[in-house]
C-alpha cells in the first residue's frame, strides 16, 4: 500500500505547481478539484442529489453542471453550500480511495485546498503546506486570473488562516522566490519523506 502525503496551500499559495513538479519526480498525484468538476458531471448520484437540493437548473440543456448557476445560488447562504458540499466530499472522498487502490508507488499525492479544513491530513501520512506571503500570492493570482487585488484578497480572507495552516503541517514549502527554488524545495521534501 501507498503512503498517502496530503498537498496543500492557500489560494495561490502555488499548490498546483508543486504538484507538477511532484509528478515530474515521477510520482502521481490526485487532483482533488479537478476530479470534483469531473464528478458532479459523470456520477449519476450526485447530479441527483444536487438537482433534489438546487433544482433542475443546476445542469444545463445538455446535462452539463452550471457552475455560475450552483455558485450564485449558494452565494451568500451557507446552509446550502454545506449541503452541497456534504454531497460532492464524500463523492470525492471515494474517488480518492479507488484512485489510490490502483497506485503502485510507495508515495502517492493528493492535492486538496481543503486538506485541514475538511481533517482529510488524518487519512495522510503527512502534510505538505505550501505558503508564501500574502502580498506574493495575491499578485501571482492577478497575473493568473487577471482578478483584482481586492477580489484575490476577499478569497483569501475566507480560507483558514495561513498561521493556522502552518501550525498543522508536517512539512512546509516557502513559494517566495522562484520556481527553481520551489522546484528544489519539491525534491528535498519528497526525497526526505520516509
Ligand atoms: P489556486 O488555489 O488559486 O489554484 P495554487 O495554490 O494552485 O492556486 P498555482 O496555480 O500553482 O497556485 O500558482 C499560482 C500562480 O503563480 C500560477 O500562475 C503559477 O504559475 C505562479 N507561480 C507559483 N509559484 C511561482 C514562483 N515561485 N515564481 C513565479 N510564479 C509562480
Amino acid at each position: 500500500v501507498s503512503k498517502i502525503i496530503g498537498l496543500t496551500g492557500g489560494i495561490g499559495s502555488g499548490k498546483t505547481t508543486v504538484a507538477h513538479f511532484i509528478e515530474e519526480f515521477g510520482f502521481p498525484v490526485y487532483y482533488s478539484d479537478d476530479r470534483a468538476k469531473t464528478i458532479v458531471n459523470d456520477n449519476g448520484e450526485v447530479k441527483a442529489k444536487i438537482k433534489d437540493l438546487l433544482g433542475n437548473e443546476a445542469y444545463d440543456e445538455q446535462g452539463l453542471y452550471d457552475r455560475k448557476f450552483v455558485a450564485e445560488k449558494v452565494f451568500n447562504n451557507n446552509d446550502l453550500l454545506q449541503q452541497l458540499n456534504e454531497i460532492i466530499h464524500p463523492a470525492v472522498r471515494i474517488d480518492f480511495e479507488e484512485w489510490v487502490k490502483k497506485q503502485t508507488k510507495y508515495l502517492v499525492f493528493k492535492e486538496t485546498a481543503l486538506l485541514f479544513e475538511l481533517k482529510l491530513n488524518l487519512a495522510c501520512y503527512k502534510s505538505v503546506l505550501v505558503t508564501a506571503e500574502d502580498n506574493i500570492r495575491i499578485k501571482r493570482v492577478m497575473d493568473r486570473d487577471g482578478k483584482t487585488y481586492r477580489e484575490v484578497e476577499s478569497i483569501m480572507e475566507k480560507q483558514m488562516p495561513e498561521k493556522e495552516k502552518i501550525k498543522l503541517a508536517d512539512c512546509i514549502i516557502y513559494n517566495n522566490t522562484n520556481l527553481e527554488d520551489l522546484k528544489e524545495q519539491t525534491e528535498k521534501i519528497i526525497f526526505e519523506i520516509e
